[in-house]
C-alpha cells in the first residue's frame, strides 16, 4: 500500500493517540490547519471516495495509530461506531478508536 507516498509533509500523533497527516486541498484539512486523519486517508483510498460526515473510520483492532487498510472499517455513525468499538479486542475505556 502507497498510500503514504505523497505524503511527505509533517506528521502528527494526537493526544488521543490518532494520527494526523498533511493533507493540503483535502475538504476536511482546514478542520486541522491542514492536517487530516491519516485513517481517514487511508479509508478513503480504499472507498475510492470521501467520508461523509458523519462516517467515519474505525479501527478494528482498537489499535488506533493502525491505519492499515486492513484494519479500518467505515461507520455509519457514531451510534455504530460506539457499538464497535464495543467489541474491540481492545478495552474502550480510553476513549473511541
Ligand atoms: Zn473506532
Amino acid at each position: 500500500m502507497q498510500a503514504n507516498a505523497n505524503w511527505k509533509g509533517g506528521r502528527y500523533t494526537s493526544p488521543r493517540g490518532y494520527v494526523y497527516v498533511r493533507a493540503p486541498g483535502h475538504p476536511r484539512a482546514a478542520i486541522y490547519r491542514g492536517y487530516v486523519k491519516r485513517a481517514t486517508l487511508v479509508l478513503e483510498e480504499s472507498l475510492g471516495r470521501y467520508l461523509i460526515p458523519p462516517e467515519l473510520a474505525h479501527h478494528r483492532n482498537g489499535i488506533k495509530d493502525d491505519d492499515s487498510p486492513a484494519n479500518l472499517l467505515l461507520c455509519a455513525n457514531q451510534g455504530e461506531h460506539r457499538r464497535l468499538s464495543a467489541q474491540s479486542p481492545l478495552s474502550p475505556s480510553k476513549g473511541t478508536t
